[in-house]
């Protein structure tokens, strides 16, 4: 099996995970960053999600070397944590805009070739925080919840085309986005995970690998948390 896969996000983080795997079961592997820069295995393509041109151009490289993109991770996020009352307006917009707007661009480009051929996969990453809530990450958890309801939406759409459209939900994970975090406050999240530690990238990988997986043909408008067991219940 040798698809063609684009993972937005792909140079690092979980989302260098989910290329490494799939790259590992024979697709052929694009990632983009913001920079244009990433591990020299794949295809790296620039890519900011907030600028929809950046979206096509990306998508017209990725075509043009690999074919069209028949397997898309979403995988692009930002944080700007703040209690609501310290929020300004410009940390709210710029985290829809780049974790669900972005995704609805990026979705809208991938699915003209895959309503073509009548087969896809669509994966985003949302968060355990969609299904829980945390206090100070309003605008993360809006974005992430919205890409829920956005997922399941393009399921009904697109499904009798072949084309499946999940959502992977991580917890706590080992990455750049979480290093920042001061100690104590990665303690009071581990305290809340029933398995008691924080997820590695490939767990989530794992995840997506089999949701975009021939396997998976039959799943769709799914959540799947990869979290420890920490939003359970929804
Ligand atoms: P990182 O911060 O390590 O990586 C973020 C990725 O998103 C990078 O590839 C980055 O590209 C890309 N990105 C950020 N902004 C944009 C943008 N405007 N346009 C295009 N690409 C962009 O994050 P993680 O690997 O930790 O997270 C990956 C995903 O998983 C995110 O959606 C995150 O919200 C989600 N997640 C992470 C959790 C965790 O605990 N780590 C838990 C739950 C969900 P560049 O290198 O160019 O900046």
């Amino acid at each position: 099996m040798s698809r063609s896969v684009l993972v937005i996000g792909g140079n690092r983080g979980i989302g260098l995970a989910v290329a490494n795997q799939l790259a590992a079961g024979g697709d052929r592997v694009a990632v983009t960053s913001r920079g244009g820069d990433g591990p020299d295995q794949f295809l790296c393509v620039p890519c900011d999600v907030t600028d929809p041109a950046q979206i096509d151009a990306a998508f017209d490289t990725v075509e043009a070397e690999h074919g069209p993109v028949e397997v898309l991770v979403v995988n692009a996020g930002i944080t700007r944590d703040r209690l609501l009352l310290r929020m300004s307006e410009e940390d709210f917009t710029a985290t829809l805009e780049t974790n669900l707007i972005g995704a609805f661009r990026a979705a809208k480009r991938a699915a003209r070739g895959m309503l073509r051929l009548r087969r896809g996969r669509l994966v985003f990453i949302s968060s355990a925080v969609a299904l829980a809530g945390e206090a100070g990450q309003s605008n993360y958890a809006a974005s992430k919840a919205g890409l829920i309801g956005f997922a399941r939406s393009l399921a009904r759409e697109l499904g009798s085309r072949g084309i499946t459209v999940n959502v992977v939900a991580p917890g706590l994970t080992e990455t750049d986005m979480t290093s920042a975090l001061p100690a104590e406050r990665h303690e009071a999240i581990i305290a809340q995970v029933p398995l008691g530690r924080i997820a590695q990238p490939n767990e989530i990988a794992a995840a997506v690998r089999f949701v975009a997986s021939p396997e998976a043909a039959y799943i769709t408008g799914a959540v799947i948390p990869v979290d420890g067991g920490v939003a359970m219940g929804h």
